[in-house]
């Protein structure tokens, strides 16, 4: 570890690895559902060293950010091929477009939904198939509906456990370990967008607005997750 590594990260990151390490020997095969966020930074450099058996996907909806790619190929130097992309399925994109046009995802709650589904959700489904488990990097103070979730929780929605390692972490120590390993990170992360996902589908954020406020902003807060994380005590395939 670098030298700003302090001893209560030390110990943060020691219970991200004993949780990984538990979790696979009760569960089995695990798979981390990598964002190529800034927590993504954290789990990729731990799992990339530490768990050879675990492996990662991204999920490449084709409407990235140039800077994503760009870190991308920053992990790929870095840790060599261990994040498989996975992309929607040709036919399904195609007829998604022809049904609602290129940037169709702007007309309505329903047809962003509907893209959601497409470019994301169905990859999202067949990158899982087969794990018994699937590690995601969301903490609890990102949102209001992440805040209620677990470390370890069954996960009825796609049937596998879901492992959430970084939930207490704080954006503070996200950072104090990005810095202290000098890790590759999205460079939009300096221009004020805290979460980031599609590009016409995220801007920057302005000063007072919640980390998320940049993602489908146009929006009511309510409708605003792609579904990949429902919130509790909702059976939604995409919130
Ligand atoms: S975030 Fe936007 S572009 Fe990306 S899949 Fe959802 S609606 Fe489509």
């Amino acid at each position: 570890m670098g030298k700003l590594i302090t001893l209560h990260l030390e110990e943060r990151t020691a219970q991200v690895r004993a949780l990984l390490a538990a979790a696979q020997a009760e569960h089995g095969r695990l798979v981390y559902s990598n964002s190529l966020g800034a927590e993504a930074m954290v789990l990729t450099d731990i799992i990339a060293s530490d768990f050879p058996a675990i492996d990662m996907f991204s999920i490449d909806t084709g409407r990235l950010h140039e800077e994503t790619y760009t870190v991308l190929e920053k992990l790929q130097h870095r840790y060599g091929n261990r994040i498989r992309l996975i992309a929607p399925e040709a036919a399904a994109l195609e007829r998604l477009i022809a049904r609602q046009g290129v940037n169709g995802f702007y007309a309505s709650v329903e047809a962003r939904q509907e893209c959601c589904r497409v470019r994301k959700i169905e990859p999202f489904r067949r990158a899982i198939a087969g794990y018994a488990g699937w590690i995601t990097g969301v903490r609890r103070e990102q949102s209001a509906a992440r805040a209620g979730g677990e470390l370890r929780a069954w996960d009825a929605e796609y049937g596998l456990h879901k492992i959430s390692p970084l939930l207490e972490w704080s954006e503070a120590e996200v950072w104090q370990y990005i810095r202290a390993r000098a890790l590759p990170y999205n460079a939009l992360h300096d221009r004020q967008y805290p979460s980031i996902g599609c590009s016409p589908c995220t801007r920057a954020i302005q000063p007072g607005e919640s980390r998320r406020a940049g993602r489908w902003w146009w929006e009511q807060s309510e409708s605003r997750e792609c579904g990949l994380h429902p919130r509790p005590g909702r059976q939604a395939a995409v919130a």
